[in-house]
């Protein structure tokens, strides 16, 4: 089949290397003009590592990267609020905590030594269908196509959900973050966090050879009083916020080494229409406080691809990936719309209830485990 999939992100690469290597022509349009990824890194779970097994690269990966044994969050007070290790599920279990530029370049080569095609600068804007083919038109009016059928990767900000016609609800998020990476030795193997309240948050994320990805949580309206007051004013509230992150803070020269990337909510009635599927975040964008999304879009990609290997008919495979993915996709971005205001909110009065139960929620072994396998990926839905 001819098959063109709109944005070149973690979903889009996976999905087009899957497709192109079951000898499909695949064409990727990508509007950067380059194909690489924005942020620092991410936290690939158990979920996201069975996929990269299965694509070769997860020991190239993970030699290059950092084994995460668990979490540990701590209030600002030094007390602990919560700390979960992987091992209590299972011994073998771990994150990795990855650079994302190392993950999407792994991706992205796969893609294109299977022989999928990449277009760079390619904005799609709209696309128009019959029942047999689709045409796809960019930003300057360009026309691509016919293809057998689309595959909107684009995105939590996917234009094409929009020109869909398929029901759906999009809620941005007051509270954003900014990402760096930048040397650290303070963290080793887990991911440590500071919160205070529900209003300041601070991260650091082992990805390997001693570097760590760092996150700061603000309310996004409140990044350009944070530019205004400059560089050198932040970084000295943040080192009070946690010495951990001192370190890290000397490679910090400007707010041009920081991205900031506000969270978004989307549910969508359904993730097919005509000749169009959506895929990772375009179809179903969480905060990123459950650290699932690049997972979840990895899983997308496997499940579609294997359900059109198995019937090689668009709508049914839409239908069956539908299918396979619903309670598990419901399950991770309710939960995450439940907690988000948990950790960042206008809300202070939640930090309360959070920090008085979530310390005690790990003592409870039912609990344990469900936090675990949930933070895993593992997690097939709310009933288990
Ligand atoms: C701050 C932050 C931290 C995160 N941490 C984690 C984590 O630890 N673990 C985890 O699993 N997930 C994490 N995530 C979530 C994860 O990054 C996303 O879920 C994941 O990148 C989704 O992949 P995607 O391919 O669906 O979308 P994206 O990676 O966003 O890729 C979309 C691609 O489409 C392109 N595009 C957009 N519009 C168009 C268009 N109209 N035409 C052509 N191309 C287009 C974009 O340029 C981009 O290349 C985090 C997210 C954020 C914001």
């Amino acid at each position: 089949m001819r098959i063109a999939v709109s944005g070149c992100g973690i979903a889009g690469a996976a999905v087009a290397y899957l497709l192109a290597k079951s000898g499909h022509e695949v064409t990727v349009f990508e509007q950067s003009p380059e194909c690489k990824p924005i942020g620092a890194g991410i936290m690939l779970q158990p979920s996201g590592q069975k996929i990269l097994k299965r694509f070769g690269i997860l020991d190239l990966i993970e030699r290059q990267s950092s084994r995460l044994e668990g979490l540990d969050a701590f209030l600002r007070s030094g007390r602990p609020l919560i700390r979960l290790r992987y091992a209590s599920l299972d011994e073998h279990s771990h994150a990795i905590g990855v650079h994302r530029g190392l993950l999407f370049d792994q991706l992205h080569q796969l893609c294109v030594a299977a022989g999928a095609s990449v277009i760079t600068s390619a904005m799609i804007v709209a696309y128009t269908s019959d029942e047999r083919e689709v045409h796809l038109r960019d930003q300057s009016g360009g026309e691509h196509g016919p293809f057998d059928f689309l595959i909107a990767t684009d995105g939590s900000r996917s234009l094409l959900r929009k020109v869909s016609g398929i029901p759906h609800r999009a809620v941005e998020y007051p509270y954003a973050a900014i990402w760096t990476t930048g040397p650290c030795s303070t963290v080793d193997n887990k991911l440590f966090q500071v919160i205070d309240s529900t209003t300041r948050l601070v991260g650091l994320l082992p990805i390997g050879s001693g570097q760590c990805s760092f996150f700061w949580g603000l309310r996004a309206d409140r990044y350009d009083d944070l530019i205004e007051h400059g560089v050198d004013a932040w970084k000295e509230s943040v080192a009070t916020f946690s010495p951990a992150a001192i370190g890290l803070l000397d490679s910090i020269t400007s707010f041009d080494q920081m991205t900031f990337a506000g969270y978004r909510h989307v549910r969508m009635r359904r993730w097919y229409a005509d000749r169009i599927v959506f895929l990772g975040d375009a179809a179903h964008a969480s905060s990123p406080h459950l650290g699932q999304g690049a997972n979840l879009a990895l899983e997308d990609a496997v499940c579609f691809a294997d359900a059109l290997a198995d019937c090689d008919d668009f709508v049914i495979a839409c239908h069956n990936y539908q299918r396979q993915r619903w309670r598990k996709l419901r399950y991770y971005q309710q939960l995450t719309r439940l907690l988000s205001p948990f950790f960042q909110s206008d809300v202070p009065l939640l930090a309360t209830g959070r920090n008085g139960v979530l310390p005690w929620m790990p003592h409870v072994p039912w609990l344990r485990r469900r936090m675990l396998r949930t933070l895993c990926g593992e997690q097939p839905g709310w009933l288990g």
